[in-house]
């Protein structure tokens, strides 16, 4: 059965201290139980189980994870023909890969695809020759900076091949004939995208894309899969207000074709997420919608300064993940990006070091609470209109002075009271309300559904009209 954001309290709370686990965090204003230790470790089980696998921007890698997440998800696989038009791209070849190496004039694998998936260049056409290391050398690509470190490359436009491997390994090969081998197709095929829509009965939609084209790197994008997997899982237990949808897509050509095909809905679509490294330790990072002052962004910025910890924002530049593509002129839409570090904001970033020691689960689960806390804002955040407008409404007989602890939270309780009502015109929303009194949302919240409950309070979308004339 789905439980209501809005009636969770009291059996929270009480979970909450018989537990003595989780971290509480607002959703939909009030105090909720997140496991946050729990969910951290279980995405990063989930990102152990994806690791190995070699994704691209198609082909079966992307087919195999998304087999996975099915375990968790029941995750629609869409897949789009190599060929289609989409905007001003076309869907390229499917590209696959079972094998490929570098033997040395003794046989030995040098450089050896099974090792780590990385090593080749993604997207490399089959190769089946012998060459010295000269001509070698013009398909090898290293990190003189980080010399154990194997750098990610691909090539998915120009039709070429590569390798790429530590630059100790560079150094190592001896001038010498080679045996390579790129065991790869390049063909006709599809590109793979996944989508899971929580249908809540609303036409209004909230978007969260993650990428999921990378081969085995952890941070950048199996942190941002397994975030919107458990986010998708979790929400989906919920009577929510708004209807969610989930797309997992490669990066560019996914979004650019998920938004081709899925042009005449995109009014649905009224704040947005789009999320990735999500499990480094660097703060968290928030980069604005194009339009800058949209909810979404105010809602963001509203849960990471109540967090008190460090965080960042970064207004839109057209430069970075998949939110380019969403806020283009001519789609425009109120999506964000929420990461941890910025992309190419690690020095491991793009490389075999951006393994399973980069992320943490601890770092997992507190980037999933704040997605709870945000979509908790947005689930919240609606306007209310006060029926008592004329001077104070008489709170005392409404029971409304009930002490509820210590003395800052009683004050804190009836300013929330006093606010709520007074800025209930029909034009405020609760998260106005809050900005302009600095109290938490949550409190604002909380006095909201207090208010509305004995009738002092109503739902503006429902009615605006205040009736001055119904006075105590
Ligand atoms: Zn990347």
């Amino acid at each position: 059965m789905k439980t209501n954001l809005t009636n969770r309290l009291s059996s929270e709370t009480a979970t909450h201290d018989k537990s003595g686990r989780g971290k509480t965090v607002d959703i939909g204003g009030l105090m909720h139980d997140v496991d946050e230790a729990r969910i951290g470790a279980e995405m990063y089980s989930l990102i152990e189980e994806l690791y190995p696998i070699c994704r691209s921007i198609t082909g079966n890698g992307v087919r195999k994870t998304f087999a996975i997440l099915k375990k968790h998800i029941p995750l629609k696989v869409v897949e789009v023909p190599t060929g289609t038009q989409v905007f001003d791209w076309t869907v390229p070849k499917e590209w696959n890969i079972r094998d490929a190496y570098i033997k040395n004039s003794e046989g030995e694998r040098v450089v050896d695809f099974n090792q780590n998936n990385l090593h080749v260049v993604g997207y490399s056409i089959p190769v089946r020759k012998t060459s010295t290391l000269t001509e070698l050398k013009e398909h090898l690509f290293s990190l003189p900076e980080h010399p154990d470190w194997i750098p990610n490359r691909t090539s998915y436009y120009k039709e070429t091949w590569g390798f790429c491997l530590t630059h100790n390994q560079l150094l190592s090969l001896k001038d010498e004939t080679y045996e390579i081998c790129i065991d790869s197709t390049l063909g006709p095929g599809s590109l793979t995208y996944g989508e899971y829509f929580i249908n809540a009965g609303s036409q209004d939609e909230i978007l969260i894309f993650t990428h999921v084209c990378h081969p085995s790197m952890c941070n950048d994008n199996l942190s941002g899969i397994a975030l919107a997997t458990y986010l998708a899982n979790y929400l989906s237990n919920y009577s929510l207000r708004y209807s969610y949808r989930f797309v997992f897509a490669p990066t560019t050509i996914g979004s650019i074709t998920w938004l081709s095909i899925n042009k005449a809905n995109l009014s649905k679509i009224k704040h947005g997420l789009n999320v990735a490294l999500c499990g480094d330790s660097g703060k968290l990072t928030y980069k604005k919608t194009r339009q800058g002052n949209t909810e979404i962004d105010r809602v963001v910025l509203q849960v990471l300064q109540e967090s008190m910890k460090d965080y960042e924002i970064l207004e839109f530049s057209p430069y970075g993940y998949d939110e380019r593509q969403f806020c283009s002129p001519g789609i425009n839409l109120s999506v964000g990006r929420l990461t941890r570090s910025a992309n190419d904001g690690y020095p491991e970033y793009h490389t075999s070091a951006d393994n399973l020691n980069i992320v943490d689960s601890a770092n997992l689960g507190d980037f999933f609470s704040t997605c709870v806390a945000i979509v908790g804002t947005l689930e919240g955040n609606q306007r209310y209109v006060n029926r008592h407008p004329c001077c104070e409404p008489q709170l005392g007989r409404r029971g409304l002075y009930k002490s509820a602890g210590g003395r800052t939270v009683v004050q804190d309780r009836q300013l929330a009271l006093l606010w709520v009502l007074n800025l209930s015109d029909g034009t405020n929303t609760l998260l106005d309300i809050a900005r302009r009194s600095g109290l938490k949302f949550s409190a604002i919240k909380a006095a909201a559904g207090e208010l509305l409950e004995c009738g002092l309070l109503e739902i503006a979308e429902r009615s605006s009209v205040i009736d001055a004339s119904d006075q105590p």
